[in-house]
């Protein structure tokens, strides 16, 4: 050591894996149950375990759900399971609560494993009853519900009794709510945005939404015109034959911006309208004056405010219903992704303090920004995208089981399939971290260094695969063996 100062740099912060999220329970039907803790958890010093309560197939349990006035149960699916006995491998067909109960087994009470169940607002599951349904600004809908609508809350609602319900008799339910740690909500995706042609088209706009944003002071009509407020901030993309491959959001959009401001962000991003408009380029339709341009930027903002406060509320009374139902203060856990606006939530980053009161912790993949006062408890989410393209493969592959591909995608060839699967398969392994071990983190993330990974890797991937595009023939349903 020389005796000229050092400069003091803090020790680098690792992160600490101490939660393992299981995206579908689909895994099990490619490897048995003990393997896979074997591999995934056995010796890691995991304290908790993220299952998933609901997926695209349905629930893995049977619950009672008031639709139009009568009470109907769901009978749940089977998880189609391999299992091992003296070196020969057979397929069991069982229950989310016979597979918490092998994990909890394995386990065992030396390292005991606390069990979490994820929750995506936005599954088809929900949206089988057309009046969960998003839309957009022009009346689309889609097959996905909407977490603003009452429907979509009493379906939640239901799923959290049958799951966990104090009021639900012990026999009938997955588990007993004293034995939850923790909901969490995966924000990620609630609501998709898409464009072509210059024409953005936002969710969500069906009724209910809509009438809350003009209470908001926020039309709709302001997006069915072109331009509109959304062409300041969303740019098209083009592919390398220049055909339109998706879009660009301005994501550094944050809550206390002037609309000077909204304009000179979105004029930083080739191609905006904002872009065009500031550099006096224009393709003739889209020409605004400065005095428009400001009138879309204010009209944006508001948009966005009213989006964020609504986004927040209808997220609230998710965890509370949750709580009412367990009859206790569940760990209330949001997943999203770590940017100023984060358009498919629907929130601003920032408005994440606000929900300190109902929400005890935000998992959030690995970011550069500073975490703001008042925030909720933070965890990292060794997934880039916070799970983003792991949903996105889960929801494909899910689609392609023989049970559910029949209504949806029976006319895609194979090869097309074969090759979606697999393409999600390189946006899951580009959004996983290479190795665990030694993964660093920005200073601004010592608080959240322990942190949640995700239980799939390219091996266990293959044989998903493998096994929606060849079970299609052999496959008839089943129902659990108990
Ligand atoms: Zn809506």
């Amino acid at each position: 050591m020389s005796g000229e100062a050092v400069t003091s740099e803090a020790a680098p912060v690792y992160a600490t894996p101490r939660i393992l999220l299981i995206p579908s329970l689909e895994v099990f039907s490619v490897i048995d149950l003990a393997s896979y803790y074997d591999r995934f958890i056995k010796g890691r010093g995991y304290t908790g375990v993220v299952l998933p309560l609901v997926e695209t197939t349905g629930v893995y349990f049977d619950y009672r759900v008031t639709v139009d006035g009568s009470r109907q149960v769901v009978t749940g699916n089977a998880v189609r399971m391999l299992s091992t006995s003296s070196g020969t491998q057979k397929v069991e067909y069982i229950g989310l609560h016979q597979i918490i109960r092998r994990l909890t087994d394995l386990a065992g009470q030396t390292d005991p494993l606390s069990i979490y169940f994820s929750v995506h607002v936005d599954l088809p599951q929900f949206a089988h009853d057309s009046a969960s349904s998003i839309a957009d600004q022009s009346g689309f809908t889609s097959a996905r519900a909407c977490i603003n609508k009452a429907t979509t809350l009493q379906h939640l609602e239901a799923l959290f009794r049958g799951a966990f319900g104090q009021e639900t008799p012990a026999s009938e339910r997955v588990i007993d709510p004293v034995d939850v740690a923790g909901i969490v909500l995966y924000a990620g995706d609630l609501w998709p945005v898409s464009g072509a042609g210059g024409r953005f088209q936002l969710t969500c706009f069906c009724e209910e939404c809509a009438e809350q944003l003009s209470r908001k002071n926020v039309g709709k009509d302001w997006f069915k015109k072109t331009p509109n407020p959304a062409n300041l901030a969303l740019a098209e993309m083009e592919d390398d034959r220049e055909a339109v491959s998706g879009y660009l959001p301005v994501r550094d959009l944050e809550a206390d911006l002037d609309p000077e401001d909204i304009i000179d962000r979105c004029a930083q991003v080739a191609n905006t309208l904002a872009y065009n408009a500031t550099r006096g380029k224009s393709d003739g339709k889209m020409q605004v004056s400065a005095q428009e341009l400001m009138t879309l930027a204010r009209q944006l903002k508001a948009y966005l405010t009213a989006k964020s406060t609504l986004s927040q509320e209808a997220l609230k009374r998710v965890f509370r219903e949750a709580r009412k139902v367990a009859d206790r203060e569940l760990h209330a856990i949001l997943l999203v992704e770590a940017e100023p606006y984060l358009w498919t939530t629907g929130i601003f980053f920032k408005d994440l303090v606000t929900m300190a009161d109902s929400v005890d912790e935000v998992w959030l993949p690995v970011h550069p920004m500073s975490t703001p006062v008042g925030m909720p408890k933070t965890r990292a989410i060794l997934a880039s995208r916070a799970c983003y393209f792991v949903y996105s493969f889960v929801i494909n592959l899910n689609i392609h089981l023989p049970a559910f591909k029949a209504t949806r995608m029976g006319t895609m060839p194979f090869e097309e399939r074969q090759q979606m699967l697999r393409h999600g398969k390189d946006q899951v392994l580009s959004e996983l971290p290479q190795k665990l071990v030694g993964l660093a983190l920005p200073a601004t993330m010592a608080a959240a260094k322990d942190a949640v990974v995700v239980g799939l890797d390219a091996e266990i991937i293959d044989r998903l695969i493998e096994n929606a595009l060849g079970a299609e023939e052999t496959h008839s349903p089943q129902s659990p063996a108990e």
